[in-house]
């Protein structure tokens, strides 16, 4: 048995890693349990880097074969190497996750190699692949164990044929037909690494829509710009079978609301139609920790309704997101150590990483229609901002939503050229209650792209300066 922690985290994502270092900042005696075997959870292994640097390199490959002639580069012998593509990506996820371990140690929290299962508030067993177990004494216990694929009913991921976010990140040759199960955030993101390497891709979404969680008018520029790559889309239609064949998969598509059905075939299909908590193996029945929805239950200061035991990250409500999790983490045991932590709900901002980029941050309008709340509405063209077109980069716009009466910014949407940053000085603007006048008088360094949300934030009065 080892020495009595003040706090045991379960799960080294980014929910949880960052919890145990901001911990042991706080002078508490941390260790972090992780069965993966390496640290940073799903967003480093096999989520959020991974899929960036796939979208990295696979626009690089693009730019070079298509963008670069009409900036006078000229190309000769463009060749994909798959195979160090895929290398490339994986030492930034080796240096990445072993950064994490560098951290710990910087820090002083424990890294425990194993399963965790919480044998009653207090006490932890860590059992390792090997089966030796570790039982670890504790004041307090941090879930954090994140999240996993939601399945298809019926349809069985083998991660070659019909695979996950996980196998799509390590196909190994480029399909020449890729058919995607959901038009969400995995399905977009990987769909356009595989699209610029020179697979033909099909979107299958059960709604009449790409992205349902972002502003309607973002998805329906994003999907205009995917069918501009090549993408195709069949709205309003669910997969009922997938078998895997000789030479690839055949799905069986009917439309959303019932009718005839129809076989698709491709050479991979990936299942990316949401993502669902992770608790197996927890011990959390036995420990009486009551759940919603297959979610650990929380309240507003991230306990649950065992003394002693928390959660966090992608196992409790909340947009799936890494740096969500994040904040929770530390948050979560800023509150622990006595401290007051909060979270503004409405100013986490979320990000496609595909190009043009989609950010988003606070409400969309029809969550404004819907609530009942009058507002204005300033949208800038990216064709009218010079830096966007003296870098190749025109498309898209910026919208911002205040309310008609404060001004006070409620929501932004931006699709364009590096949204995901200029996304941030909106969601700084907004945890401090900005209005769309106090951007607007903000000074924006010329020739920048952030000159949109600040004519975007002009045009909620109506005098955008360079439309
Ligand atoms: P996780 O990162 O899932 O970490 C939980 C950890 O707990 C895992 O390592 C798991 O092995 C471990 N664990 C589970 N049970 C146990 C146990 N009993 N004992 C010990 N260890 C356990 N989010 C973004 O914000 N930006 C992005 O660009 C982005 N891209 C993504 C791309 C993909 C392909 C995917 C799949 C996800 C992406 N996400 C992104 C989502 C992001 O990865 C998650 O929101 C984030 O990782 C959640 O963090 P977490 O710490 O709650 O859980
Ligand atoms: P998602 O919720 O973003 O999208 C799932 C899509 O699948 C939705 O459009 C949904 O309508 C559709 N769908 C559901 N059931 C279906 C069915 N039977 N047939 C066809 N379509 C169906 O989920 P995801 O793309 O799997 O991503 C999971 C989570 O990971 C998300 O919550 C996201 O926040 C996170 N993530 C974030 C990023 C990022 O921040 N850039 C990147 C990847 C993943």
């Amino acid at each position: 048995m080892s020495d009595a922690y003040d706090l045991v985290v379960i799960g080294g994502g980014p929910g949880g890693y960052v919890a145990a270092i901001r911990a042991a900042q706080l002078g508490m005696k941390t260790a972090c349990v992780e069965m993966r075997g390496s640290l940073g959870g799903t967003c480093l292994n096999v989520g959020c880097i991974p899929s960036k640097h796939l979208l990295h390199a696979s626009h690089a490959y693009e730019e070079a074969g298509h963008a670069f002639a009409n900036l006078g580069v000229k190309v000769s012998g463009l060749e994909l190497d798959l195979k160090q593509m895929l290398k490339s990506k994986d030492e930034v996820v080796d240096g990445l996750t072993s950064g994490i371990e560098f951290l710990f140690k910087k820090n002083k929290v424990d890294y425990v190699i194993g399963r965790g299962s919480i044998k009653g508030a207090g006490t932890i067993i860590a059992t390792a692949d090997d089966g030796k177990e570790t039982t670890l004494k504790t004041k307090n216990i941090l879930i954090a164990t994140g999240s996993e694929t939601t399945p298809l009913p019926g349809i069985e991921i083998d991660e070659k044929k019909i695979v996950s976010s996980t196998g799509a990140l390590d196909l190994p040759k480029v399909p020449k037909k890729m058919v995607i199960i959901g038009g969400g955030v995995i399905g977009l993101e990987l769909g356009v690494v595989w699209r610029r390497l020179g697979a033909e891709v099909e979107v299958v979404e059960f709604l009449d829509r790409i992205l349902p969680t972002m502003d309607l008018e973002l998805g329906k520029h994003m999907q205009r710009s995917l069918k501009k790559a090549g993408f195709t889309f069949r709205l309003s239609t669910k997969v009922t079978a997938a078998k895997t064949t000789r030479g690839g998969v055949t799905l069986t598509v009917e439309p959303a609301k019932g009718g005839d059905a129809e076989d698709i075939k491709a050479d991979v299909a990936l299942v990316a139609i949401g993502r669902r908590p992770y608790t197996e193996g927890l011990g959390l029945e036995e420990a009486g920790v009551e759940m919603d929805r297959g979610k650990v239950k929380i309240d507003s200061h991230y306990r649950t309704n065992v003394a002693g035991i928390w959660a966090i990250g992608d196992v409790v409500d909340g947009p799936m997101l890494a740096h969500k999790a994040e904040d929770e983490g530390s948050v979560a045991v800023e509150i622990m150590a006595g401290q007051a932590g909060h979270i503004d709900y409405d100013c986490i901002p979320s990000v496609v990483y595909t190009w043009p980029e989609v950010a988003s941050v606070g409400r969309t309008e029809e969550q404004l229609k819907e609530q009942g709340i009058a507002y204005k509405v300033g949208k800038f063209p990216f064709q009218a901002n010079s830096r966007a077109r003296a870098s190749g980069g025109g498309e898209g716009f910026v919208k911002i939503l205040a309310e008609a009466e404060t001004d006070q910014v409620l929501g932004a949407h931006i699709i364009g050229p590096d949204a995901g940053t200029l996304i941030a000085e909106i969601a700084l603007g907004m945890e401090f209650g900005a209005s769309s006048e106090d951007i607007a008088r903000t000074c924006h360094a010329h020739p920048t792209l952030n000159e949109a949300v600040k004519e975007a934030a002009l045009a909620v009065d109506g005098r955008a300066l360079h439309m």
